[in-house]
């Protein structure tokens, strides 16, 4: 390698490295979002509350239903019984049956619809789980496959590191002016600090040379930069 492809080398190595360091940062937030995750856990939980309240409800209802029943049982048996003596005791009796069994009617119709609304919290809170344990599970093998990349891109960052070191090393020895004007000139141009001469023009921002210009970066033998952007052309 001559020392201007080792000088561009460099400025690909180094872009490369750039790439893989954000590529790394992105993967990293990206295994601690867990959003879609707690989102499903919410919904989930909050499922879980109203199946619990629909129940409680059933619950109650059928407590009701059996204070009711042996109510109306015991009222009459009393009222058959003989035990009751005055017409008036006979009346009282009388109405408190009807009305425990008017309540009773009531009470079977809402037992009807309070199941109804367990059945539905229920069918809310399975459906709700199910998405809670995908979410979870998509979370995960999402984070194995992105955890494999982190390590991957470490492992070519690492041979590229290595390159790196050997190339800065070989380009003190062999171009220490051209290196000097990269190191110089790579904050100011965006990590970019090379353009390659296309034809006659710069290939970033594509403004034609002069003569004089093309000749010397054909000749490899001084370092040029591009008359408009500055940037050092090379021909490889
Ligand atoms: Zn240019």
């Amino acid at each position: 390698m001559n020392p201007t492809q080792a000088l561009y080398r460099l400025q690909t190595l180094e872009m490369s490295l750039d790439d893989a360091q954000q590529r790394v940062q992105t993967i990293e937030a990206e295994i601690k979002n867990d959003q879609q995750v707690l989102e499903h856990r919410r919904a989930y939980k909050e499922c879980e509350k109203l199946l619990q309240q629909a129940q409680y409800l059933v619950n109650t209802r059928d407590l009701e239903r059996q204070t009711l029943e042996a109510r109306i049982q015991e009222g009459e048996q009393r009222l058959y019984g003989g035990s009751i003596t005055t017409p008036k005791e006979m009346q009282d009796q009388q109405n408190d049956v009807e009305a425990s069994k008017r309540r009773f009617e009531v009470l079977q119709t809402q037992m009807e619809e309070a199941h109804e609304q367990v059945r539905g919290a229920q069918a809310a809170f399975e459906e709700a789980q199910l998405a809670y344990e995908s979410a979870k599970e998509a979370q995960l093998s999402n984070s194995q496959s992105m955890l494999a990349e982190r390590e991957q891109l470490h492992n070519q960052m690492t041979r590229w590191l290595a390159e790196r070191k050997d190339t800065v090393a070989f380009l003190k020895e062999a171009y220490p002016e051209g290196y000097k004007i990269y190191k110089k000139l790579k904050p100011l141009k965006n990590g970019m600090p090379i353009a390659l001469l296309e034809g006659d023009a710069c290939a970033v921002c594509r403004v034609d040379q002069n003569q004089t210009i093309i000749y010397q970066v054909r000749q490899h033998k001084a370092v040029v930069q591009c008359q408009n952007c500055g940037r050092i052309l090379l021909d490889i």
